[in-house]
């Protein structure tokens, strides 16, 4: 099965360690997180997506925070320079982050994200950064 990621999913999961909405979204998110190999293809959609399919704020009509999620996706499309319908492998995914995501561009692309403050994302890129 193909990998989808919306834009926004590619930090969340560079940033991924362990927490989410649910038990479950977690156990979901960590099989996922642990499927990535460099070479894999990722493909980018614009709504709900592998990470989506386990989570309690999918319903019927997508994500009950897509209002919100659209304009945190848009950000990041922009900065990395990517669309919907993109094939990318998880390498290039990385080298994207690296390049196109700093600091800067990561405080305004994920402005509104409650999961921003816990630090997980900034200190992900971070670390890739001195790699
Ligand atoms: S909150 Fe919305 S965008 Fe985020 S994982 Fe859940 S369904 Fe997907």
């Amino acid at each position: 099965m193909k990998i989808r990621f919306r834009p926004h999913h590619f930090l969340c999961t560079l940033g991924f360690q362990g927490k989410g909405y649910t038990p479950q979204y977690v156990e979901k998110y960590r099989e996922i997180v642990e499927s990535l190999r460099d070479d894999l293809d990722i493909e980018v959609v614009g709504e709900g997506d592998s990470i989506c399919a386990f989570c309690p704020h999918l319903g019927e009509t997508g994500c009950a925070q897509e209002t919100k999620v659209q304009g945190i996706d848009e950000r990041h499309r922009q900065i990395l320079g990517i669309k919907t319908g993109d094939v990318l492998t998880w390498a290039e995914a990385k080298r994207l982050l690296k390049d196109k995501m700093t600091l800067d561009a990561f405080h305004k692309a994920c402005e509104g994200c409650e999961w921003k403050a816990q630090g997980m994302c900034e200190s992900a890129l971070k670390k890739q950064a001195n790699e």
